[in-house]
């Protein structure tokens, strides 16, 4: 490491814990602008890799605007101060056996792409421009809003996402749960977005001091809990959902009360709920899991139980 290296790493850490047959190396940093870094090597492999997240996504898009951080995922490709040209990184990529992808969740995006090892320098120095000097131009925004609009569009007739979208605008009022993820109808200066991604910017990046979001107030209270929906499927399907809020489970990601929780009711052995279902010719097939979905919402995923199709 160069003497100008040390100076923007505040912390190194060695231990990293892995499993037993892992053969990879692993070393975490934390750089002074705040950027926190998990570093693999595995000599084995072909190809080099990276995966950024950024801590925002669709749950801060204005209400007015749903699915604003989802267009910033889009706008990131189109063009940056140095290279300008559109998609310039998924070209570099793909001439070198490469490539890329971007999604945004409900409280963060994450950008990762893979190339050939001896092209990793040229491939993170237009990723890190996705997070210095982003273009946003204008001709790009207008199609990439199509983009955005026709991925809503080709969802729009799938029946778990409709679900999951009753499920949201069944939470509290003006409780961020309840935003709808796709087709923004006009574009503003996404503030929060930017600078969070300057926070995450490698090392010469200066750390705004954004403080992360996070969600305390639970999205259902009493007036939205116990209610029955019946939504009209697209599919000749039939399903039973049934969800249960929990308190946020994060902080016991050691031990993972809420997967045993899961398993044992999603469990297909004699004895198990879905052998007495199956038995009286109720369901076919049983899932059931737990889902945090966002920093400290203390609730889990609204679709926590299935039971379907149902004769
Ligand atoms: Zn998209």
């Amino acid at each position: 490491m160069t003497e100008a290296k040390k100076n923007i790493v505040l912390k190194s850490h060695e231990n990293i814990v892995k499993g037993a047959q892992d053969v990879r190396e692993y070393r975490g940093l934390e750089l002074t602008n705040g950027l926190r870094i998990l570093l693999v090597s595995d000599p084995t492999t072909d190809q080099s890799a990276v995966a950024l997240d950024v801590k925002v996504g669709s749950f801060m898009d204005p209400w007015e605007i749903p699915g604003l951080a989802h267009l910033c995922d889009h706008m990131l490709f189109m063009g940056t101060a140095k290279y300008p040209s559109e998609n310039e990184y998924c070209k570099f990529l793909a001439s070198h056996a490469g490539e890329s992808n971007a999604y945004t969740g409900t409280d963060y995006a994450n950008y990762h792409f893979d190339v050939q090892p001896e092209q990793l320098p040229g491939a993170i120095d237009r990723f890190v421009q996705f997070f210095l000097s982003p273009l946003f131009t204008e001709s790009a925004t207008e199609r990439e809003v199509c983009a955005v609009d026709s991925e809503h569009k080709n969802i729009l007739n799938n029946d778990s996402r409709r679900v999951k979208q009753v499920y949201r605008y069944r939470s509290k009022p003006g409780h961020d749960f309840g935003k709808f993820g796709t087709v923004p109808q006009r574009v503003v200066q996404f503030k929060h977005y930017v600078l969070l991604h300057r926070t995450y910017e490698f090392d010469a990046i200066e750390n705004k001091k954004v403080t992360r979001k996070v969600w305390n107030d639970p999205p259902y209270g009493p007036e939205q809990l116990g209610k029955k929906v019946e939504p009209v499927p697209i599919k000749d399907s039939k399903w039973l959902s049934i969800s249960f809020p929990f308190p946020d489970l994060d902080s016991e990601y050691k031990s993972q009360p809420g997967y045993y929780i899961s398993h044992l009711i999603q469990h297909e052995a004699p004895g198990s709920l879905l052998s007495e279902l199956k038995r009286r010719g109720w369901v076919s097939e049983l899932e059931s899991g737990y889902h945090t979905p966002a920093s400290a919402l203390l609730t889990e995923d609204p679709r926590s139980v299935e039971t379907g199709p149902m004769s």
